[in-house]
């Protein structure tokens, strides 16, 4: 067997993916100012069109290829760069900074780009300032042509069926863009494991590796590339064997799965009859049906801050409502945990106020409620159309990223006011429906008596809980070494989390990774939860190891075990914690 080349990055999902690669490169193509001599005015001129004419064509035939299936939202983006291309106007400053200053055309595009991205961030309308994006990615589609980073039989934003994207990093709402246009997996620079972009490939099951430093060098447009997202492995010019071996693994991986495929309709009770509800995590409206084939008894979580990307201008109320109504129809009659925005950290969007320069560190600022509680506007029409979706079935309503019972108040002060609105107007809701918030801040653990008192419910995030008690940035895969979801003090938190459920006689689920891990599930079990949301994928393996576990036994180990908390090597603990369940 031979490798000539390969990678290793942070292992994101236990899938693995073959295709050839496709380099997404997303920095700035570098541009050497250079001047011209007068007498190369005249063919610097016709570089210029001619890289216009080329980004124009491929932007056309990419726009040709558009399987009919693709959501319209696609279509109207591509359709919006065409019109710009196809405006001649476009690059005539680039065109007189050529005539008059003797740039290269390189550099009077270059310097084009960045005026006209400046006049655009200096706008006051949040719509037109979110179209500063547009323009950019178009005058770069073109200069990617003078520079020779571009070549028309490449897909600038059309389909990248069974290619696997190559990429300096990739943002959430680029995942769910990979999706649509069937990328096979990715591979990206930069990013962590826990971090949104991961989770969500894991969820829309995207293999994928992280924080191959170097990857848009290393590998080549076109070649064949092997990702090994268990073990965080990506290879090239892999020879027929190494081939073979992973196409054994994936058919053995689906063959499991096929397998675990007949447990969707069988109860998920433990071997000593104590039952677990098994819930998935939900990012798109349209996995709902899927999730609910996997035997999911409802959403435990859905991450309604996928809603507000790739667009223009936030969901109103009608469009809410509409997409709540789709999931709930997927999940036929099964609860559904809406959770309320989430956006900041490392789920932007354009015109997001927590993108702003000045902000250093955005997983600290203006996150989920906070953020909602400041921008009523973007608030206020959600829980409107949550509100009148429980009027149709079982809906819960939770909150993120709460670290205060300030803000809990603040909200059900705010709910409040919604009900005696929509009471006014004579349009339904449940008034019952259930109100609960998420425990993903070390203080919201360490105060969560004081949350249970005003709650109806907890759900624990791990991913930020771990990300903010041992102060490592998800999206940092220099510091993912760090993140131990059994560190003592992260497991002193969860713990606090549950008693301070059963004190108040509420519910305490989880639905960070940590609860479709099948390595935490026998402690998670042994700490008393009773609730676990996942992504869709892990459900019927876990329900598998559920319907495997002896949960009073469990019980009993955990609490022998944690009693020693103290006294414990932190490694041996993790290390008796993993064999809890063997
Ligand atoms: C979490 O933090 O554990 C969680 C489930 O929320 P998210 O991953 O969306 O931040
Ligand atoms: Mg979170």
């Amino acid at each position: 067997m031979t490798l000539s080349c390969g990678g290793l990055g942070v292992a994101t999902a236990r899938a693995i993916a073959i295709g050839p690669a496709f380099l997404l490169d997303r920095r700035p193509p570098a541009v050497t100012p250079r001047n011209l001599a007068p007498t190369e005015i005249t063919d610097e001129l016709q570089r210029l069109e001619d890289a216009l004419a080329a980004a124009r064509e491929a932007l056309r035939a990419v726009r040709d290829q558009i399987p009919p299936t693709t959501p319209v939202k696609v279509t109207e983006f591509i359709d919006s760069h065409l019109l710009m291309l196809e405006d001649a106007a476009l690059v005539d400053p680039a065109r007189a900074l050529i005539r008059d200053r003797l740039f290269s055309a390189e550099w009077a595009l270059e310097h084009h780009r960045m005026n006209l991205v400046q006049a655009f961030e200096d706008m006051e309308d949040p719509y037109l300032r979110s179209r500063r994006d547009d323009v950019d990615h178009v005058v770069r589609h073109i200069l990617g042509f003078l520079l020779g980073t571009s070549s028309s039989d490449q897909p600038a934003d059309g389909d990248l069926r069974g290619c696997v994207v190559i990429a300096h990093t990739i943002s959430p709402a680029d995942t769910v863009m990979l999706r649509h246009r069937q990328a096979t997996a990715f591979v990206t620079e930069y990013g962590g494991p826990l971090s949104h972009t991961a989770i969500l490939a894991r969820s829309l099951n995207i293999p994928s590796v992280v924080g191959v430093h170097k990857a848009t060098d290393y590998f080549r447009q076109g070649e064949t590339v092997v990702v090994d997202g268990e073990a965080g492995v990506v290879l090239a010019d892999a020879d027929a064997d190494i081939l073979a071996h992973y196409r054994r693994r994936m058919q053995a991986r689906d063959q499991h799965r096929a397998r675990l495929r007949r447990l969707a309709g069988e109860p998920s009770l433990s071997a000593d009859g104590i039952p677990v509800n098994l819930l998935g995590n939900l990012e798109l409206p349209e996995d709902a049906v899927t999730t609910r084939a996997n035997g999911a008894a409802g959403i435990g979580l859905y991450r309604t801050e996928f809603l507000y990307m790739n667009r223009d201008r936030p969901p109103n109320e009608k469009e809410h409502l509409a997409t709540y109504l789709e999931v709930m129809r997927g999940l036929q009659g099964t609860p559904v945990t809406i959770r309320t925005l989430d956006l900041g950290a490392d789920k932007q969007t354009a015109d997001n106020p927590a993108t702003r320069p000045t902000v250093c560190n955005p997983a600290l600022g203006l996150r989920g409620v906070r953020l909602c509680l400041k921008e009523s506007d973007l608030f206020r029409p959600q829980l409107r159309a949550i509100l009148r979706a429980s009027a149709q079935g079982p809906v819960r309503l939770m909150i993120p990223m709460l670290s205060s019972p300030r803000e809990i108040d603040e909200v059900l002060t705010l709910i409040e006011q919604l009900r005696q609105e929509l009471t006014r107007e004579g349009a339904a809701f449940d008034p019952d429906m259930p109100v609960g918030g998420m425990i993903e801040v070390p203080a919201a653990a360490l105060y969560a008596t004081a949350f249970a008192r005003r709650l109806d419910f907890l759900s624990i995030g791990t991913n930020d809980l771990i990300q903010y008690t041992l102060a490592i940035d998800r999206t940092d895969d220099t510091v993912s070494y760090l993140y131990e979801p059994l560190h003592p003090a992260v497991l002193r938190l969860i713990r606090m989390t549950i008693e301070a459920g059963q004190t108040h006689g509420i519910p305490v689920s989880m639905c960070g990774e940590m609860a479709g891990n099948p390595r935490y599930v026998p402690l998670l079990l042994g700490l008393g939860l009773r609730e676990l949301s996942m992504q869709p994928d892990s459900l019927l393996e876990i329900k598998e190891l559920v319907r495997g576990a002896h949960i009073t036994h469990l019980e009993r180990a955990t609490q022998k075990l944690l009693a020693r908390i103290d006294d414990q090597d932190p490694e041996a603990l993790a290390d008796a914690i993993k064999r809890l369940g063997s």
